[in-house]
Order: structure tokens, then sequence, then C-alpha cells
């Protein structure tokens, strides 16, 4: 884990906003997680192993570990940066997706003075930064917290010890004043249990199923919302689950005087 900001990292009192990135900022329809998932595949396959063992090793590592890659560094001691090169480097990002001006509004109606936005990714920095300028949202982002895989013992989401160091780069030591927004269901329960004050599990409106009449929200991972959180289909929400770190609209100071 590590942060890259444009400031030190000193305490303040304000709340500290922690974004997922992948599958939250943009809709899983992008179908990034997919090509992310064929390169990975790729990649257990360039290793030897066969087919059916690769999907298997695949699942398991990102079951056990949050991240394949954990698992790859773990049992077969391959380079991290050449894997995010060949997987996530590899990805014409550029063509699937593009700048997103309601995300972009959303994040400036942020009231800077009560919140400070940080992503918080278990991507490298490289792609964690292409993705925030591609969606023309970087400059409205403090600082990132990524898994630095140069580092071989790097820890992840939803390993605790991520999220505690998160806190401390971005310098914030009150859990409550955390707020927190995943598409993953083991990343916001992680959060959660951590005491984190504001966890929000994104299940992103029309990944959700109907079975036997009822409609069950998911996460892009395919889990289930979780029920120790606030669930929302739509980043609009936040507007509303968050509303205490938003600027009042203008008719809301109005009727407030
Ligand atoms: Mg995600």
């Amino acid at each position: 884990m590590t942060v890259e900001s444009p400031q030190e990292s000193v305490t303040d009192d304000r709340n500290v906003i922690f974004l997922d990135i992948d599958n939250t900022l943009y809709s899983a329809s992008s179908k990034i997680s997919q090509a992310m998932g064929e390169r990975i595949h790729a990649y257990f396959l360039s290793l030897g192993l066969e087919r059916n063992r690769a999907t298997e090793l695949h699942h398991k590592y990102y079951t056990e570990y949050g991240l394949a890659l954990r698992g790859l560094v773990r049992h077969h001691e391959i380079d991290p940066l050449d894997f995010d090169k060949k997987c996530d480097g590899s990805l014409p990002l550029e063509n699937m997706i593009k700048p997103d001006p309601d995300l972009r509004k959303l994040l400036q109606d942020i009231d800077r003075s009560n919140a400070r936005v940080w992503a918080l990714t278990n991507a490298y920095k490289t792609h964690a930064y292409r993705v925030l300028q591609i969606l023309g949202v970087d400059d409205l982002i403090e600082g990132v917290i990524y898994c630095d895989y140069a580092d071989p013992k790097f820890s992840c989401k939803p390993e605790p010890q991520f999220y505690l160091d998160a806190m401390s780069k971005a310098g914030v030591e009150d859990p409550k004043r955390c707020f927190f927004i995943d598409d993953s269901r083991n990343n916001v329960a992680a959060a959660v249990k951590l005491g984190w004050g504001r966890c929000v599990h994104f299940c992103e409106a029309g990944l959700e199923t109907v079975e036997g009449g009822k409609t069950r929200q998911i996460g892009a991972d395919g889990k289930d919302a979780l029920p120790e959180a606030t669930v929302i289909g739509r980043l609009e929400e936040l507007r509303t689950v968050w509303n205490d770190v938003f600027k009042k609209s203008t008719d809301e100071s109005l009727t407030q005087m």
C-alpha cells in the first residue's frame, strides 16, 4: 500500500472520503473487469499452468486474497510489475471509458471545508491515475492509495492493514470520519468491521437480479448487498446518503435562512 499526494499528510478535523475506482467510478458495463480477467487468465497460462488449473487458481487467489496478484506473488514468485504491464497496463482504457461530467460535478459539489476526497484502490498507481485522468476527475482527488506492486509485501483490500495505513496516510485518526464506497462486498465489510463511519456498498443499478419475485441488489463482484452498509445503485445517491458533506444548494440555503 502506498500513497501519492500533492501535499504532506497532516491530521486535520475534516472527514475523508475514500473512493474505490474500478467498477465504482465507472460502470461495470464498460467490461473493463472482463478484459482484466482475460489478461490475468492469460498470465496464469503463461506460467505453464493448464487451462482448468489456471481458472481454479485465479478464482482461489481472488477469493482468498482479494487480488489474484497476491497469490501469484506468494506462490509463483512472479514479478508484479511485469504482471501489471501485461494485465492492467495493456487495457485499451481510452476506448472503454470516457470523461464523465456528472461524476466531475458530483465531486465538485463536495464541500471541501468538510471533507477531503481520496481514492482507495487495489490497482497499481499507473492504472489508478490513468482511469482518473480519462474520467476527468484526477484534479479533484487529493491523494491515491494504491497497492504498491513494487513492494513484495504489499497489502490490499480487504486486509485491515490496508485501511489502517490509508487512514494514517490521509491523516485521519477517527474511523468515524472515514467515508467509503466500493462495489466489492468484502471490501465494504472490512471497512465496516474497522468502524469506518459511513460505508456504502455500490450495487450498480442494472446489475440486480430477480429471484422468486424478489429483487437482489448485487455488486460488480456478483455478491449480495451488504446489510451492514448503506446500499446505493447510482453515485448520484451519495448526495442524499452523504448529504452532510455536500455543499448546500442555493435553494436549500435560502430555505434554511
Ligand atoms: Mg471496485
